[in-house]
């Protein structure tokens, strides 16, 4: 069984080539462009990385020829970002993903796992987000995402392609980069953290979110795999708790042993302020499957950091 799985030197992407290739035989193939990625995170990984763009229709011609999954991780995965620039986000994020589409078409027999995310939920306020609430993005990168779930489920409606789009909550864990500007929360807080910094918390702090260690979600894209689990429809990647940002910095006050400082500043365009995955869909796909607890997750991080 050969996968590809784009952005495989990002976050997700190599926490996934890791399990894929330890625990499946699988041979995995990485195509990353190394924008936000970094070759470092497949060290000691049984994966080949190739260099290049999901934009690059050859490339992607190559690497996908004689593989049975792609798991589409590539794109530029901020709502800061995207606001900043919303032409290089949807170029990525929704072109990025209908290049990836139509290289499977091409191939013929590939079945293929796209990320999305939370974040087309948007504005609509009714928790926790079943599949079925009406998408209301309020940034580039959720319309994005959106787009790139939608032609996933019309290339299975035109061209019978096995799909399965995932919506990730907020994911967290090692290898998750920080110190950025773009840097997602937990990894935010644990280095803030770590440097005796206050913890930089955008509003007052209350936003809630269905946190989802790594490892949760590299168990079921290895499952969605090696079973080819496919699903016309999205599927909500997290398992349905809610934690606000006050309670994750108390939690890593806890594992730290000390009281942390907390620096509030203004909210930020784009951010959506409380998110809760319904998970039934993904339960009944993957029942066998239970997710690692947060506090745990975030032990294993603050650890690996
Ligand atoms: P990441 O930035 O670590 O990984 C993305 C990878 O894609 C990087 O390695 C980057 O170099 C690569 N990439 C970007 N543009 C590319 C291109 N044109 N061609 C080839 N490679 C390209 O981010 P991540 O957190 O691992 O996110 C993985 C996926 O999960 C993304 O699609 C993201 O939108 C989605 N997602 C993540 C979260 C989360 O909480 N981390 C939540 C929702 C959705």
């Amino acid at each position: 069984m050969k996968v590809v799985v784009t952005g495989g030197a990002g976050f997700i992407g190599a926490n996934f080539c890791r399990v894929l290739s330890a625990e499946s035989g699988a041979e995995v193939v990485a195509l990353d462009d190394l924008s936000t990625g970094f070759r470092t995170n497949l060290d000691g990984v049984d994966a080949t990385l190739v260099e290049g763009s999901i934009l690059d229709r050859d490339l992607l011609d190559e690497v996908v020829s004689g593989a049975s999954s792609i798991v589409h991780l590539a794109a530029i995965p901020s709502v800061p970002r995207s606001v900043a620039d919303p032409l290089a986000s949807h170029a990525a994020n929704a072109t990025g993903t209908l290049e990836v589409l139509d290289a499977a078409r091409r191939a013929g027999d590939v079945h293929v796992v796209v990320a999305s995310s939370s974040s087309v939920y948007g504005r609509n306020p009714e928790l926790p987000k079943h599949e079925g609430l009406r998408c209301e993005p309020m940034s580039p990168y959720a319309v994005n995402k959106l787009a790139a779930e939608t032609y996933a489920g019309a290339y299975a409606a035109c061209y019978d392609l096995e799909v399965l789009p995932f919506r990730f909550f907020n994911v967290f864990g090692p290898l998750q980069a920080a110190g950025h500007a773009y840097a997602a929360v937990i990894p935010a807080f644990v280095d803030a953290a770590m440097a005796g910094r206050a913890l930089p918390v955008h509003g007052d702090g209350s936003q809630s979110r269905d946190f989802t260690y790594v490892e949760s979600v590299t168990r079921v894209l290895r499952e969605a795999v090696v079973r080819r689990a496919t699903s016309a429809s999205p599927v909500n990647l997290a398992f349905g708790s809610r934690t606000t940002l006050m309670e994750v910095v108390a939690m890593l006050g806890e594992i730290l042993g000390r009281r942390l400082e907390v620096e509030h500043l203004p909210t930020r365009p784009g951010d959506v302020p409380h998110s809760q995955a319904d998970d039934s869909r993904l339960r009944a796909l993957f029942p066998e499957l239970s997710p690692v607890p947060l506090r745990t997750g975030l032990e294993r991080t603050v650890a690996w950091f």
